[in-house]
């Protein structure tokens, strides 16, 4: 039986020693995972919806990540890359074997914040305009670059961020002055091209379907037209994979597939390593070789033990087919998600792909008021059940539900069960 600090002395020793900006979802002690569940200290179940916040994709814990990392440690946890070894070089060229197009040149670093910092460098050394464009309802990242690109007053200190970065109006299905049609977002982004920068800008960031923006898939058109706006302005296309990637999405590997455009640069972070500290930037071999004109180094990124990590989860994506899994699975998510909007007014919008789901609530579906007391509370409700879901957008009223890609048919109904008894009783 577990004899070290409980939950109450854990969260008494938070509030002292660590940083008070750090949020928390769960005040339960998630002391061991298994696959799509974690376990607290009683031993108590939990059906993980969220995944640490889309991080672990395959599975807490799986067993061949878990192997590959515990032998690669034994042999040899840490190098830079001024050492050569075989895990990195073999790694990367799987990872680039699973890109379209050009896109065959990879940069590992630690975190998707550092990944975004160093896809809006190379735009910029590249193309040698300055101008950055993003979406609002964007998270890139948290460095003083990223939380930049970021848009969400939720996210933004008052401090300098951001030099250089404009921000178009979000393609946004749900809550968009244009509903779906991406064409009359793209005019928003040519005008902004226009009227705001010197005609020629350096890079345009997007998610594919937003993470903390609550899921939000972008309006169908919109990338295709975003693209050829950017690239006319000799501007680079850049896709944050770091949430939508391997596979979640069911129909498509990456997200950016999803809308039949290739970008430029494509960044990754999260579900990449399991869990692990691990994200990379991948990019064509022009746009790279712009690195080179100066030494540039990191540190931890692509050492032995995270690069076996991340060939690992790559290996169980294919042996254990979870973008199938993932698509029959979502599907079936979907289906039954909708089905729980027709039973309670209070859901306003269901949405997303595969396992990268949105569950927006209103107290008004006419006015589209976000519930977003409801949100707080019913989620309280759903972890008295043994449900974690993550929860987002501007508004905090989205449940988001993105778990570990072996999350089951059974796990889908359960959830949906749950979600039902806890709005049947609110
Ligand atoms: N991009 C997206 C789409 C993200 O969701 C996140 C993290 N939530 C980041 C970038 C930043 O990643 P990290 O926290 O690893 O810096």
């Amino acid at each position: 039986p577990y004899t070290g600090p409980r939950a109450d002395e854990i969260l008494a020793k938070r509030k002292k020693f660590l940083n008070p900006a750090m949020f928390l979802y769960y005040k339960k002690h998630a002391m061991e995972g298994k696959m799509q569940y974690l376990y607290d200290e009683n031993g108590r179940r939990y059906l993980d919806a969220f995944a640490g916040i889309v991080t672990v994709s395959v599975g807490h814990c799986h067993p061949t990540v878990v192997d590959a990392v515990v032998q690669q440690t034994r042999l040899l946890q840490h190098t830079t890359t001024i050492y050569l070894h075989h895990a990195i070089a073999e790694y990367a060229e799987a990872l680039a074997q699973r890109m379209p197009g050009n896109l065959k040149v990879v940069y590992f670093v630690n975190s998707g914040s550092e990944a975004n910092d160093m896809a809006m460098m190379m735009a910029r050394l590249y193309t040698g305009s300055f101008d950055v464009i993003a979406l609002r309802n964007a998270y890139h990242g948290m460095s003083p670059a990223t939380m930049g690109l970021t848009a969400h007053s939720t996210w933004k200190y008052n401090v300098a961020q951001g030099f250089g970065v404009h921000h178009v109006l979000n393609p946004d299905p749900y809550r968009g002055p244009f509903g779906a049609d991406g064409n009359l977002y793209a005019n928003d982004l040519a005008n902004l091209v226009e009227s705001a920068t010197p005609g020629r800008i350096a890079g345009f960031f997007h998610e594919t379907i937003q993470g903390v923006g609550g899921a939000v898939e972008l309006a169908p058109g919109y990338l295709a037209a975003a693209y050829d706006i950017v690239r006319k302005a000799g501007g680079l296309c850049i896709a944050d994979e770091v949430q939508t990637g391997f596979g979640r999405t069911g129909s498509h590997f990456w997200g950016f597939q999803t809308q039949g455009v290739t970008p430029d640069i494509v960044t990754l972070a999260k579900g990449i390593g399991n869990g692990l500290p691990l994200a990379a930037v991948v990019t064509t071999p022009e746009i790279a070789a712009v690195m080179a004109q100066r030494l540039h180094f990191n540190t931890y990124g692509g050492n032995p033990m995270c690069s076996a990590a991340g060939h690992a989860v790559l290996k169980v994506l294919d042996s254990e087919q979870r973008q199938q899994h993932c698509a029959s699975v979502g599907n079936h998510l979907l289906h039954r998600l909708r089905a729980l909007q027709d039973k309670h007014a209070l859901i306003g919008n269901v949405r997303g792909r595969g396992l990268m789901l949105g569950v927006e609530l209103v107290t008004d579906r006419q006015a589209k008021t976000p519930a977003k007391a409801e949100a707080a509370l019913l989620m309280e409700h759903l972890k008295d059940l043994g449900v974690l879901v993550g929860k987002g957008g501007l508004y905090s009223n989205v449940f988001r539900i993105k778990p570990p890609m072996c999350f089951s048919m059974q796990d889908a109904d359960f959830l949906v069960d749950a979600m039902d008894h806890v709005m049947s009783k609110l």
